[in-house]
């Protein structure tokens, strides 16, 4: 049985990827939604992600599989290289599942068509709201982010820890032609660069060191892009000339967080990084955003008591979100590797890329191939 979210008032705080999610699976189920966001207006901010099948199978269920399709890239898979720019291993994971949608697009195009399908489907976004005390409200849905203010309230004030590690993102104008439907991946001591094509001529750079001092954490912080160049002045390939054009670069500090021991409390509950921020190192933060977003829709719509709704929906989302999070830490050490066991990992992946590429694959089915469609609330 399902119907429950009939007519019932929900507030969201934040209209990002995870709240606007939220709130257009709500509403497509009958709810009455309003989402605030204190920014003023949704601006062209952030720069690429990448969003595997798990989370398309959600955005196709509401709708946005064209809607996407026409504002993002299809990506075939991953490619790793060394520093030098020489192949280490390929992973054409669209073409290991067939029909399943790999997408790369910028995070502004992602947010824009969210909030046209939420609008259209009856949910009020009110911009320029900062929530800055909790209203007391029959069900409140914390989508704030990094620093949620629900998440303290359920949790109390948390310090999460430097991982040691600073990631500089970038926008580049891409490659003249057809954009290469790869994500690359260039692995070096202490350091890696990803990236890929977002469509519209754009390339998007992710680049990560590991250095000693601390850089705050959060999308906004800018840095000089000779920083940039100077930190990866050794690879080779197409980074130099990818590098050669970024003329501007935000830089962002990464840090471990808990898994939120406390998602919600029958009356107020928590989606996507206001409950698991995660290092970019498996590209499944937003991805983890849209798949919490659906389960939460689907657990209130078929559950009629709310806080054995949002319990059913915790419960469901902790074991997954947890291993998601410690493969991110995991490929942090493993994108890093110094020295002999540099060698060794590169050869392991060469040898195995040649010889069972669906061994070395099918080490993520389990993240791609989820269906959160097929979990029962
Ligand atoms: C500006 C920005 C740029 C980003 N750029 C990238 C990127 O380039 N690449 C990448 O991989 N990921 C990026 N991310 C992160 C990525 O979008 C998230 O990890 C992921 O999508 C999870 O989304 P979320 O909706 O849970 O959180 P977020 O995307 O952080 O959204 C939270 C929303 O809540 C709003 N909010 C917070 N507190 C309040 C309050 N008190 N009252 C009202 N509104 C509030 C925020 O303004 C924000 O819109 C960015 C996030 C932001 C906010």
């Amino acid at each position: 049985m399902t119907g429950h979210l009939q007519s019932r008032d929900i507030t969201i705080i934040g209209a990002g990827i995870a709240g606007l999610t939220v709130a257009l699976a709500l509403a497509q189920r009958g709810a009455q939604v309003t989402v605030l966001e204190r920014a003023g207006a949704f601006r062209e901010v952030g720069a690429g992600l990448q969003i595997s099948p798990n989370a398309g199978r959600v955005l196709e269920a509401l709708g946005l599989g064209p809607a996407l399709d026409a504002v993002s890239v299809r990506s075939d898979g991953v490619v790793l290289h060394d520093r030098a720019g020489r192949q280490v291993a390929r992973m054409p994971l669209a073409a290991h599942r067939p029909g399943a949608a790999f997408r790369m697009i910028h995070r502004a195009r992602l947010v824009e068509v969210l909030e046209r399908a939420a609008r259209a489907a009856g949910v009020t976004v009110t911009l320029d709201r900062e929530v800055a005390e909790l209203p007391e409200l029959p069900l409140l849905i914390g989508a704030d982010g990094l620093h949620s203010r629900v998440r303290r309230a359920l949790n109390g004030p948390e310090t999460p820890f430097f991982t040691g590690q600073t990631a500089w993102r970038a926008l580049i104008p891409d490659d003249p032609g057809t954009p290469d439907p790869y994500a690359r991946l260039f692995m070096g001591p202490g350091r890696h660069l990803v990236s890929y094509p977002l469509g519209r001529g754009l390339r998007n750079i992710v680049a990560v060191v590991e250095r000693p001092d601390w850089t705050a954490e959060g999308w906004s912080h800018q840095d000089d892009p000779a920083h940039l160049r100077a930190a990866f002045a050794g690879f080779g390939g197409k980074v130099p000339g990818w590098l050669a054009r970024v003329e501007q670069t935000g830089i962002w500090g990464l840090f471990r967080h808990r898994v939120a021991p406390c998602w919600q409390d029958g009356r107020r509950v928590i989606l996507g990084d206001a409950a698991h921020p995660t290092l970019p190192f498996m590209a499944q933060g937003a991805v983890m955003a849209i798949e919490d977003a659906w389960t939460l829709a689907a657990c209130l719509d078929a559950i009629p008591d709310q806080a054995g709704a949002l319990a059913r929906y915790q419960a469901l989302r902790v074991p997954r979100v947890t291993r998601v999070i410690e493969a991110a830490n995991g490929n942090a050490r493993n994108y890093h590797l110094t020295g002999p066991a540099r060698l060794l990992g590169h050869a392991g992946l060469r040898g195995l890329s040649r010889l069972a590429p669906g061994l070395l694959m099918g080490r993520f089915d389990w993240i791609y191939d989820h269906d959160p469609l097929a979990v029962r609330p």
